[in-house]
Parts: structure tokens; sequence; C-alpha cells
């Protein structure tokens, strides 16, 4: 066997594929059949779970035995993913009678075809064989697909897809990794990046070169004739035929007035796209070792802003039904207000000892965690010189880690 492989793209959408075996192999074999849309058709005694949750969402075939040579008809190829060589040498067998190309988990040196070890990029998929050696095919397809998240000019901006459009973009809560691999991809292909106060710095250090950076924080006007002009930018250059992305803290749903971006973009006819993020109002308490839910503890999350004072005409949140919940209170914006806030609570009922925490500049070099109680934590803050951007955890999560032992804490 020296032959060098032919490298091709199958192209199997709606092509029958025939799976033996419904084991591990199986399981990390099928994801990748059904995106490229086969017509999948499973042959096992016997299924992982994560396969039975592809058969019960009716999204392939199973027939529940053996392999029988007649599972073959029609196959355009054929996947062995069984460990017993006899079992996976009569399915070759067949295949090989009938000229379909046969992958054998089992046998490298007796199979017909070699799945590749592959990383994807947008539209944009690598193949890598390695010559026999599947270590060596993922050391290079790692090895690529650090060089495909680190570049810095676009490879999956294909023909047909160029023409302006939007993309709003959550970064995360700070940590530059936090950020989602779309959001990522996306702000690699950007012409024009419109970055907000609170994203990740290092996000945008590895910009392209000639990418046009708008710094939304440094728009001279008040918040909503700021607003109006962030709105009027990201239209003007999709308009032009710029690849722009919003970028904005957290999740651009959360506080971050996405939704008016959105619509400016709908109302303007410009193609607009939303990318979830990290948001902090979760990762805050998680990165100060806070589960914003825990078994027996808290059966709730409420996130609410703290941006207005409660008594103010124009606040939309009822303070007094918050204090009557048991679970858990996330209060972003919250700091300026806070004495104001934890009165109402505990004059509506919530107990002034509930555990309550504040965690600043969460997931960054900066941050820092206070623990305090719903009575004390006002207080707490103003001593501890604490400032924005920090999230108020009020809840007994708050101690919920305190006692174990297996608290995460490893650096990443
Ligand atoms: N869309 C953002 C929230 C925007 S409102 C998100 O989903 O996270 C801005 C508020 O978010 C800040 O005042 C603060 O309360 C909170 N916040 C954002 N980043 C934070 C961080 N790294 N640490 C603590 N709080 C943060």
């Amino acid at each position: 066997m020296s032959a060098n492989p032919y490298p091709l793209g199958l192209r199997l959408a709606g092509r029958r594929v025939v799976v033996v075996g419904g084991g591990a192999v199986a399981t990390r074999r099928v994801p990748a059949l059904l995106d490229a849309g086969a017509d999948v058709f499973l042959v096992a005694p016997e299924l992982t779970p994560a396969l039975r949750a592809h058969v019960d969402a009716g999204r392939l075939h199973w027939a529940e035995r053996r392999f029988a040579p007649d599972d073959l008809d029609g196959a355009w190829l054929v996947q062995v993913a069984v460990d017993d060589p006899v079992a996976a040498a009569s399915v070759s067998a067949v295949a090989a009678e009938r000229r379909i190309f046969c992958v054998r988990a089992d046998d490298r040196a007796a199979a017909t075809a070699w799945t590749p070890a592959v990383t994807r990029h947008g539209p944009v998929t690598v193949a890598v064989l390695g010559g026999g050696d599947p270590h060596r095919a993922m050391a290079v397809r790692d090895a690529i697909r650090g060089l495909l998240r680190a570049r810095k000019d676009p490879v999956s901006t294909v023909a047909g897809s160029a023409g302006g459009r939007v993309a709003l973009v959550g970064a995360g809560p700070g940590d530059p990794e936090l950020i989602t691999v779309r959001g990522w991809r996306l702000l690699t292909e950007a012409d024009v990046v419109v970055a907000d106060r609170l994203v990740p710095g290092l996000l945008l250090d590895e910009l392209r070169p000639g990418v046009e950076l708008v710094d939304a924080s440094k728009i001279p006007y008040g918040p909503s004739r700021a607003q109006e002009e962030i709105n009027r930018i990201i239209v003007d250059r999709a308009a032009a035929g710029r690849v722009v992305v919003r970028l904005k803290g957290g999740d651009p749903y959360v506080f971050g007035r996405g939704g008016e971006e959105l619509l400016a973009c709908a109302e303007a006819g410009v193609p607009v796209t939303v990318v979830p993020g990290v948001t902090s109002s979760i990762a805050a308490p998680a990165a100060a070792g806070i589960p914003v839910t825990h078994r027996a503890v808290a059966h709730e999350f409420t996130v609410v802003s703290g941006h207005l004072a409660p008594d103010a005409p124009a606040s939309l949140v009822r303070w007094d039904a918050l204090a009557a919940l048991r679970g858990t209170l996330v209060v972003l914006m919250g700091l300026k207000n806070l004495a104001a806030i934890a009165a109402t609570l505990i004059a509506h009922g919530r107990p002034a000892d509930t555990p309550a925490a504040v965690v600043q500049e969460a997931t960054t070099d900066g941050q820092q965690v206070l623990r305090s109680t719903l009575g004390a934590v006002a207080d707490d803050v103003v001593a501890s010189g604490l400032r924005p951007p920090a999230v108020v955890v009020v809840g007994d999560v708050v101690h919920a880690l305190d006692i174990s032992e297996v608290r995460p804490s490893h650096p990443v």
C-alpha cells in the first residue's frame, strides 16, 4: 500500500450512506454525514444515547439488527464502525463486490477510503490525510486551524456573499477567549468594527490591517443621539458595501440596545444577523465561583437593570415583586443605586441577611469580588472602593459552593 490517496470532496446531499455500528466511532462520524445532508442508514443492534437522539429526532434511519448484504442497496458510501474484524471484513467484502467505497475504523489498511482530519472555517473545509497516521493528520489539522483562526485576512468571504451586511456580535464579558467561534470568525472578516467601551481590548488588537475601527463610546453626543449616530454609521457603511461588525459587551440583547440596531438595519434594508454572546449576568457570578442556579438552593434567576432608582418614574421594574422571590437576583448597572435597591428589597420582605456579592470587571485581570449581605452590601461597596462595571448577585447561591472541595480554580 504505497500509492497516495486521491482527495475528493464528496457531495452527499440526499445520497444514501450506510453506517454499520452504533458505538463511539459511529457517534463521532454521524454528525458530519448529517451536516453534509447524507441520507444516513444506520445498522446496529444497539445505539449510544447520542445516536438514539438522532433517530428520535428523525434525522436518520435505524435498522435494529446486525448487517445484511442488502443493506448496501442504493448506497454510495459505507462507514464500518464496529470493533469485530470478522464482521467488519464481511461488510467491506460486500462493499467491494458492489464497488462502494468503504471506510473502516478497525483496519485502515483494509479500507478503500479514509476519513481525513477536518477543520471548518465558515464555508471553507480543510481536510488532512496523514499518510496512514491519524495522529499526524490531527496535528497538522490543529496547526492549520490555529493559522486560520489567527488570520488577518478573510478566508471565508465567498463570491455571492459579498456585499454590505451587519453582524451584531456579542464579545462576551471581558476575557477575549470568551467570544464565540462564530463571533471571532466574523470579526476576522470585518471591514468595519464598531466597538463598545466594554468589549475586550485584546480582541481589537487582532483585527486585520486596514479595518476601520469606530469607538462607539467616543461619539460626542448624549446617549440617545449617540445611539442614532451608531445606527447611522452601521447602516451607511453596510449600504456602501462594507462588512460591518457591531461588537458589543456580553450579549447584544441583554441591556445592549442590540434590538434597536437590528431594527435600524432592517428598516434600511441592510442584511443583519445576531451572534449571541456570553452575558456578564451569568458569567460574572460564575467567574466568582457563584452558580446562578444550584440544586436545592435556587430554581430561578432574574436579571434586572439597576440603572434607574426604584422610585424613578421611568422605572419598569417591580422591585416589590422581586423582593418576594426566593431565587437569585442579578443586578446589572446597579452600583450607583445599590443603597436604594437593597433598602427597597428589604422593605418588601427580602431578609437583610440574604447573601449578596459584587463582582467587578469579571473575567479580566481587574476582577474583584466582594461577599456581603443584602443589608450591608451598599456600605461595603463604598468602603471597598468597587466601581463599575460590576454585577450584584443576591441569593443563597452566593455561598452554594463555599464548602465544596472540588471548586474548580485551576488555571486555564
Ligand atoms: N450586554 C452586556 C450588558 C451591558 S449593560 C452583557 O450581556 O453582559 C453593562 C453592565 O453589564 C455593566 O454596568 C455591568 O453591570 C455589567 N457588566 C458587563 N461586563 C461586566 C464585567 N466584565 N464584570 C462585571 N459586570 C459587567
